[in-house]
């Protein structure tokens, strides 16, 4: 009596799960690493006078530090009009800045570029603010769905506010993690 179904067996399904995991794990600890790295050289200098061995890295981490401040255990940099700007150093902070101002309670469903000016504006920075916003709003579901309505620039309110008003702490999202 031979089965004329073709189930699934142990050895096929299980084997695809784990290498598509690993295969996530690995991009996220290089996306950690990148993230992490990108303040490092600056806060080492800052924080320990320690500068890299490199020489051309080293100049280059000095006049770069000269932008940056550390005020109780946190980095800030100061904009080109002088307005201090709190550096986000962790991917996880990143994301829930990005969902906080994007589909969070204040969040418009805004353009990758509004949102990132968005961000700017509420004093937070980091260099890759503007890809990072861009490639959220492309991975948003509701966008994708609506994009013909969704996507009109915010409006421009000038509505300051500290970073630390926003209650970012208690925010996790698992479609954000990649
Ligand atoms: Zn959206």
């Amino acid at each position: 009596m031979g089965s004329a179904f073709n189930e699934p067996t142990l050895d096929n399904i299980p084997i695809i799960h784990l290498m598509t995991s690993s295969i996530e794990a690995k991009e996220k600890v290089q996306i950690i690493e990148e993230v992490y790295n990108w303040s490092l050289d600056i806060w080492n200098y800052l924080k320990y006078d320690r500068l890299p061995d490199d020489k051309m890295e080293a100049r280059k981490t000095r006049s770069k530090a000269s932008r940056y401040t550390i005020f109780e255990g946190k980095l800030y940099r100061r904009s080109t009009s002088r307005v201090i700007l709190r550096c986000i150093r962790s991917k996880e902070h990143m994301n829930q800045i990005l969902q906080e101002m994007h589909d969070g309670e204040c969040g418009n469903h805004s353009g990758g570029r509004s949102l990132a000016n968005r961000i700017s504006r509420q004093g937070y920075y980091w260099p890759t603010l503007r890809e990072d916003a861009m490639r959220y709003v492309q991975r948003c579901d509701a966008c994708q769905r609506h994009s013909v309505f969704l996507h009109h620039p915010a409006p421009n309110t000038h509505h300051y506010i500290q970073p630390s008003d926003l209650n970012l702490t208690s925010r996790s999202d698992p479609d954000l993690q990649n």
